[in-house]
């Protein structure tokens, strides 16, 4: 176990010299060797160099925010030092040439980092299971998937194998594997934080974003992860607050927004229903006022994401042909059409080819209007709905999945089931805004599951959303539960 499981609490013993970082670190290699192969959350493993990193740290040769926490980082993310596989066979081998921005700036705030986590194939799923590799499993129950596709670094932060990690949230990889996982997740506005070096999947909706045990380690990682990069073309150059200043200051005169559509949304779990219900109570104790608002394009916000996301699939995951990058089949091939469309179809799994077979479709000419169009319509009218509802809340609440984490294997055989965990997660990429999901209860039963309470705000908007969701958690302690990965 770690002797401090979170990461200002690990941040702030290593400053204070009450353990060092190669203490710290050991105990989360450690931690993996024990309870790794039940859970599967990493692809590959840093711990030479994570030693190294943290024994730099203690010799004060560096320093920073994050100095000598042991962080995880989704294995779609580029590293110069191993393998960035986005769990494809596609790229099982692809060493990238030079570190993603987020990781260089995490690694200059002093961060250890232990490993690459699983995710699904090029971050399309919502459980892991499209992984090449395998599947990761929830530390709350290993017969259940812990969501996805960030889902790896979900499950290694709550194995307490890490003190932080970092995802990808295209359609709500980082909130839904957050709240089947019961730690906190945040989706930054679009353009907040720099995505250079990020394995694209759908470059309009992709955003990188922290999964902490509290809403505090979150604002921390946003402090440094967060700003303009001149790599990234889409990264907004606005000034970037400390968000954990004013953090535990409670925000008066909140309204919280209740979107009526919500509560329609099918296949809701009554015990998920049930804790966002109670959230909402409590945050009207806490004085908020709750505010009516309508999102009437909801509906449409599943069908317009998987149109627009495999559209944007089909053409990022072109330059994988086995000659520019990726796998290259070694079959004898007659042509050089033939080297492409063996190394795809040896490469790529099952759900990414069905989503470069959807997008190409929807793009081709006969089709782009009825199809890749009419979805750029709705979102327009998504984010209009979003912007509003904005002129008469502060955040709007809902559940972040309709669902706690379901059995490994349930939902495989059928992608439509899987695309609709997806309800009230995709219209908060749709729209660019942001949204955090933080813990809110768990089921009953012999194995509890945690459940997840989703907060949407304004793009931009991280400061107050980061607040409002601070305002519950210190009235809270679902944040501070562990699972017993002793009997699960
Ligand atoms: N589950 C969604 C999908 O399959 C979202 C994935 C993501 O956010 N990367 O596309």
């Amino acid at each position: 176990m770690l002797a401090y499981d979170t990461l200002l609490a690990a941040r702030d013993a290593v400053r204070s010299k009450k353990i060092s970082s190669v203490e710290l670190t050991r105990q989360a290699l450690d931690r993996i060797d024990k309870i790794e192969p039940r859970i599967l959350a990493f692809n590959s493993l840093f711990a030479d160099r994570a030693l190294e990193q943290a024994k730099d740290v203690d010799a004060g040769k560096r320093t920073g925010p994050l100095a000598g926490v042991p962080i995880a980082l989704k294995d779609n993310l580029c590293t110069s030092h191993g393998t960035t596989t986005c769990s494809s066979r596609m790229l099982e081998n692809f060493r990238a040439p030079y570190d993603a921005t987020i990781v260089k700036k995490l690694e200059a705030a002093g961060a250890v980092i232990v490993g690459k986590t699983n995710l699904d194939e090029f971050a399309m799923g919502s459980s892991t299971e499209n992984s090449a590799f395998k599947t990761t499993r929830n530390p709350w129950d290993t017969a259940r998937v812990p969501g996805g596709s960030s889902g790896g670094s979900a499950a290694a932060l709550a194995a307490g194998m890490c003190c932080a990690s970092i995802g990808s949230d295209t359609g709500g990889s980082i909130r839904q594997p957050a709240s089947l996982c019961g730690v906190v997740g945040l989706k930054p506005t679009y353009g907040r934080v720099s995505r250079y070096g990020l394995v694209a999947f759908a470059s309009s909706l992709d955003q990188i974003g922290p999964f902490g045990w509290n809403v505090p380690d979150c604002a921390l990682l946003m402090n440094v992860i967060s700003g303009r990069d001149p790599k990234d073309a889409t990264s907004v150059d606005q000034a970037v607050p400390d968000y954990l200043k004013q953090l535990d200051e409670p925000l008066k005169g909140l309204r919280i927004g209740i979107a009526r559509e919500y509560q329609l949304a099918a296949g809701m779990d009554p015990q998920v229903k049930s804790a966002v219900d109670a959230a909402t109570k409590k945050y009207q104790e806490l004085g908020a006022q709750l505010v009516d608002v309508s999102l009437p394009h909801t509906e449409y916000g599943i069908a317009a994401y998987y149109v627009i996301a495999p559209c944007e699939a089909s053409s990022n995951l072109a330059r994988y042909d086995g000659v520019h990058f990726g796998h290259r089949t070694k079959d004898p091939v007659k042509d050089i059409i033939e080297l492409f469309s063996k190394s795809r179809a040896e490469g790529f799994g099952e759900e990414v080819q069905r989503r470069i077979m959807i997008g190409t479709y929807a793009l081709s000419s006969g089709y782009y209007d009825a199809y890749y169009l009419r979805a750029l319509k709705i979102r327009a009218l998504i984010k209009r709905d979003f912007d509003q509802a904005f002129e008469k809340c502060d955040v709007i609440l809902c559940p972040t999945s309709p669902t706690p984490a379901f059995k490994a294997g349930e939902k495989t055989g059928d992608p439509l089931q899987m695309y609709l965990c997806d309800v009230f997660t995709v219209t908060c990429n749709i729209a660019g805004i942001a949204g955090i999901s933080l813990p809110c209860g768990f089921t009953t039963g012999p194995k509890p599951l945690p459940i997840g309470l989703q907060l949407l705000g304004p793009t931009f908007g991280e400061e107050k959303l980061l607040r409002i969701a601070r305002m519950y958690e210190l009235t809270t302690d679902w944040h501070k539960r562990r699972p017993s990965l002793e009997t699960n």
